[in-house]
């Protein structure tokens, strides 16, 4: 049987400033300027397509101070993806700015890891360590769509649909998963937290929000097994993605990249 073969995009929603020091466990002694941007993901093929994490609100952006670019489904909808017929959406992690963004997909069942959604309705939410990246009412939330049916949960590996599976590496929190999508390239993995930055699985460290160091810096290795070579892996948050990447159409270059296209490509490409 041949894999399906998915086209990958990113689309990129907001940014904000940050310090190289505050995106390193242990800190960086580089001072130097190290933005963060935020991402959904979508893997198209002929059949269906699936998003990955649905981003946050603009409400979100205004109380957590984020700099908002645009609604993620805008974004989706550029690529002609439309989020009110998308049938299955990967959740890596409850984190606000994976999950926020959940009534963008009406349709939709929503795949979880297990140990996710025990870890953010469980005892390490009492500690301000551990829940400042959640909010308790995309918590709720999640909860209610279970009771309604449309929480799938997983449990470590899981076959989605031919060409994407789910892995769970924990580390970030307890229950983040990664997303393995077949591409014209082979295999690219939507590393999503866990590697916030190339540097992050390129270097062995890691980011300050953490729950299990051992987890996050083996879960490097798994990224590396999963993953046709280093240049399919894509991390979270890093703007690098949208430098090495192709724009996805010729007027979306600050919107949205192809994934499913080697980076060398695109590298080559520009001036
Ligand atoms: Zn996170």
């Amino acid at each position: 049987m041949t894999l399906p073969i998915y086209e990958l995009f990113a689309v990129r929603y907001a940014t904000r400033a940050a310090r190289r020091a505050a995106n390193f466990l242990g800190g960086d002694p580089h001072e130097a300027a190290m933005p963060m941007d935020y991402f959904v993901w979508a893997a198209r093929s002929p059949e269906r397509t699936i998003v990955i994490d649905t981003g946050f609100t603009r409400e979100t952006a205004v109380r957590r101070k984020r700099d908002y670019l645009r609604d993620p489904v805008e974004g989706l909808a550029a690529l002609g993806i439309d989020s009110a017929s998308i049938r299955d959406v990967v959740i890596t992690h409850l984190h606000y700015d994976h999950v926020g963004g959940f009534r963008s997909f009406p349709n939709a069942q929503f795949h979880v890891q297990d140990d996710e959604m025990r870890f953010s309705t469980g005892r390490h939410m009492c500690h301000a360590r551990f829940n400042h990246g959640y909010d308790v009412a995309d918590v709720e939330a999640m909860i209610r769509l279970a009771f309604s049916g449309r929480v799938t949960f997983h449990k470590g590996e899981a076959q989605l649909a031919p060409g994407i599976s789910l892995h769970h590496i924990g580390g970030h929190t307890a229950g983040l998963q990664c997303v393995r999508v077949h591409t014209r390239r082979g295999w690219v993995v939507v590393a999503s937290d866990t590697s916030h930055y190339y540097e992050h699985f390129e270097t062995g460290r890691c980011f300050p929000t953490v729950f299990d160091v051992g987890a996050t810096i083996e879960g490097y290795d798994t990224l590396h097994t999963l993953a046709e070579s280093p240049a399919h892996v894509v991390p979270g948050h890093d703007p690098l993605v949208m430098k090495r990447y192709p724009a996805a159409r010729d007027n979306l270059g600050d919107v949205a990249v192809r994934l499913d296209v080697a980076p060398e490509e695109a590298l080559e490409r520009s001036p």
